[in-house]
């Protein structure tokens, strides 16, 4: 089992890193938030231990490249700073557990432990709103019992409706989400995209619909009836 020790802290990054070592964990230290993206970018780690204050960037702002790089390793947050807000910031930010500084070394461990064993709990692999079911880890698309024939897009478009339904997308937060840097794209390709999607979901009898919120964005909602 491999970790990412994110620690400024020079002797308390030794002694941590000394005592999960002797816990059968393989543990990388990095001081920076700089050179931990580089080592997350590099390595797939099975858990990673984030100090917050660190001398370059504030560690949060490793979160998102971290949990978009492999969404599935648990990131313990662990930091002097206690308050409240700042514990529901990382949980809201993708950390999976939090705990402040001083902390007991055997408490640490143990959480790593129990972080590492629920792979598949802590992330949702299976998003649904009304009848409409995604499963990410099979990549499968469902209308009660009945699966969609959705292109790769499609899949990627649903996907982001089901986390935040109700919410309304613009048309350049869906260019940005759903193609890659470099695609060609043409002016209408978001909304052609919705309209094959909508058909589908339609044609499968989804209680759900995508609706255009004109001039805003489209948005994932019970169907109008
Ligand atoms: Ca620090």
């Amino acid at each position: 089992m491999r970790i990412l020790l994110v620690e400024d802290n020079a002797k308390l990054a030794a002694v941590t890193s000394e005592a999960m070592r002797s816990h059968g964990f393989a543990v990388d230290r990095v001081g920076t938030a700089q050179d931990a993206e580089d080592a997350i970018a590099a390595v797939s780690y099975d858990a990673i231990i984030l100090d917050l204050g660190l001398p370059d960037r504030d560690g949060l702002s490793l979160l998102e490249p971290a949990r978009r790089r492999s969404p599935s390793t648990p990131i313990l947050v662990l930091t002097a700073r206690d308050a409240p807000s700042s514990i529901i910031d990382a949980l809201d930010s993708g950390a999976d557990d939090y705990m402040s500084k001083p902390f007991v070394m055997g408490v640490l461990i143990s959480r790593i432990r129990v972080l590492m064993r629920r792979p598949a709990l802590r992330h949702d692999t299976i998003l649904s709103e009304s009848n409409v079911r995604l499963d990410l880890s099979q990549h499968v698309a469902k209308v009660e019992e009945t699966e969609l024939q959705l292109s790769r897009r499609e899949f990627a478009a649903l996907e982001l409706f089901l986390r935040r339904p109700n919410r309304v997308f613009s048309k350049i937060e869906m260019e940005e989400s759903i193609y890659g840097f470099g695609e060609e794209l043409s002016s209408n390709a978001v909304e052609v995209l919705i309209h094959r999607l909508r058909k589908k979901l339609q044609a499968a009898g989804a209680a759900v619909d995508i609706h255009n919120m004109r001039g805003i964005g489209y948005m994932l909602a019970e169907k109008r009836s």
